[in-house]
């Protein structure tokens, strides 16, 4: 019987260097490989984009010298695994594709040749497949079974596929077998119906977080004057031909699409190929060869595009017309900088989009419900006046703590918070002859509007409607109505933020967390005495040019 370690020893080390040539194991590989291999347990792993999710499940095989079954959703991507697995001496096999080899490949599997089976959900599902999996369970020694891009469980992650919920047989026929399920994608919710589907028990769940602090998120909406002009500040003028800044994928919706837009580009002299599921396997095989080495710059795909790629240093992910759900959209995007250098993955989009996609989604299978909410989702997130990174971070259910501040690297809408507030810092009159800051003018501004709303009930953002003159329905008539209405529009958003921040932090305001009738949290604002009494005293507010709200205020670099 073998016992629980907690670190790697130098057997595991080894068999890591020989078979897959990494000198350490990731942490969260190790806890999950550990978990599997000492303590038989299920495992759900939701594993960030390039994290290394294989290993976890190829690792155990090779160290016990046992099979795993592994179930993934694309033949191609099985294809690669199992080439890159045999170039590693790992034996690794394919069921479930229309190959006259499969008996050979099924015999080996019985003589115990393969550490790797690699199954399509199809095959796990079918009477055959059913069959010879009972098999395998007595009379092969199945160390783990692994479900690859186990979202496809779920309608309410991407990709939804009927045979993925039926995987649950797996746990009827290996009783004993640990299972892990493994994603780059799910929200709370998907996660649960991985784990009922799955009947996993008493998994261990992981979760390495989704932030890619490399990527830069930008949505426009597209212009008037056509596809060229939105995506030429992708590009430069370089011997008489304009040129990609480095590997780009433009996704649009329809094979339509890709096709125009590979020809305008073309016709530019970029190096550029359309990519969608109506050419021939041939053709995209061949499309997708001349990316990985560089022959091409540029892919305009659909969807279709994307699941196996495995190219470190895209630079760009652009989205001409919008996705289907922010899963989908961060699992594209996701594709870019690999490498962990900067990548740029931006959106243009049209009104009329959400009309195609609407139409598309209507004669596809799946809840019409649950796709209209994933519409609605991602058209939030286009709207959205807070960073795109916490947006995206918050659907996923992600920590965010450390966006407490707007980054230029960040995205489209910290970009413009640092620089309308550059714009009000150097048009700001109260500075003094030390350069320290007075905003005893606007900290009054603020403490008067919020003695109009006389409630602790409201967040910072309705305050900031009403100095700012919104004609939002969030404010009433009587506060329309009222003399402060608009007496702050001349500053930014991002400028009362900040105030409003410098304000608690001297005590004027007051913050606490409430509930919503909904359920939803929020924090409250209202004045304390302090700040009651500032409205009407001669009290002055002075801050050194030193402090963290007037760098707030004041970012250094421009962005
Ligand atoms: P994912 O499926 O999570 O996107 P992969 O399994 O394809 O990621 O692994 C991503 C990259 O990380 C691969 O190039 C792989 O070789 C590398 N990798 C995985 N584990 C380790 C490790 N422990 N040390 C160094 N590199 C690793």
């Amino acid at each position: 019987k073998l016992e629980i370690k907690k670190d790697p020893g130098p057997e595991h080390i080894q068999v890591l260097l020989n078979y897959f040539g990494h000198q350490n194991f990731r942490p969260m590989q190790w806890e999950i490989i550990s978990a599997i291999i000492y303590n038989r347990r299920d495992v759900c792993a939701v594993m960030s984009t390039g994290y290394g999710k294989s290993l976890c499940f190829q690792f155990p095989s090779t160290f016990l010298s046992g099979i795993t079954l592994v179930i993934s959703p694309l033949i191609a991507l099985m294809e690669d695994q199992v080439l890159s697995l045999e170039v590693s001496n790992i034996p690794a096999c394919l069921l479930g594709t229309a190959q006259k080899k499969q008996k050979a490949v099924v015999e080996d599997i019985f003589k115990n040749k393969y550490s790797l089976v690699y199954l399509t959900p199809e095959f796990c599902t079918g009477d055959y497949g059913a069959d010879l999996l009972k098999k395998m369970s007595t009379e092969l020694s199945v160390v783990l079974i692994a479900i690859d891009e186990a979202h496809c469980i779920s309608s309410w992650g991407h990709d939804f596929r009927h045979q993925y919920r039926q995987l649950g047989t797996l746990r009827t026929i290996f009783a004993e077998v640990p299972i892990i399920a493994v994603t780059a994608t799910a929200t709370s919710r998907v996660r649960q119906d991985i784990i009922t589907n799955l009947k996993l028990r008493n998994p261990l769940h992981i979760c390495t977080g989704f932030d890619r602090p490399n990527i830069y998120f930008e949505v426009n909406m597209k212009s008037s004057g056509g596809v060229f002009k939105d995506l030429n500040k992708f590009m430069s003028y370089e011997g008489a031909t304009w040129k990609f800044s480095g590997s780009t994928i433009i996704y649009c919706i329809t094979r339509k699409e890709t096709e125009e837009l590979a020809t305008i580009l073309k016709g530019s002299g970029i190096k550029c190929l359309p990519y969608h599921a109506g050419l021939s396997i041939d053709t995209r095989e061949e499309t997708h060869r001349l990316f990985v080495k560089d022959k091409v710059d540029v892919i305009v795909a659909t969807i279709a595009f994307g699941m196996g790629i495995d190219k470190p240093d895209i630079r760009n992910v652009i989205h001409y017309g919008c996705s289907k759900s922010i899963e989908s959209y961060y699992q594209e995007v996701g594709r870019a900088g690999r490498d962990g250098l900067p990548a740029h993955c931006a959106t243009f989009y049209a009104n009329g989009d959400f009309r195609i996609l609407r139409c598309l989604n209507s004669t596809s299978s799946g809840s019409l419900e649950q796709k209209e909410a994933s519409l609605k989702k991602i058209e939030e997130y286009f709207m959205t006046r807070k960073c795109r990174r916490r947006f995206i971070l918050e659907h996923f259910e992600d920590k965010v703590d450390h966006l407490d501040k707007p980054r230029k690297t960040c995205c489209d809408i910290c970009t413009k918070i640092l620089c309308d507030a550059r714009t009000d810092c150097e048009k700001y009159e109260g500075i003094d002859e030390n350069g320290c800051y007075d905003f005893t003018k606007d900290a009054k501004t603020f403490l008067k509007a919020v003695s109009v709303f006389n409630s602790a009930k409201f967040g910072l953002g309705i305050y900031i409607l009403f100095l700012r003159g919104s004609n939002s329905s969030k404010l009433h008539e009587r506060e329309r109505k009222h003399e402060f209405f608009g007496s702050g529009k001349n500053r930014s958003e991002a400028w009362w933020q900040a105030i409003a921040k410098l304000l608690v932090q001297e005590k004027y305001l007051l913050e606490k967390t409430e509930k919503t009738s909904m359920g939803f949290t929020y924090v409250a604002i209202s004045l304390s005495d302090k700040g009651r009494g500032m409205i009407s005293s001669d009290e002055k507010l002075v801050i050194p040019p030193t402090s963290t709200i007037v760098k707030l205020l004041k970012p250094k670099s421009n962005p």
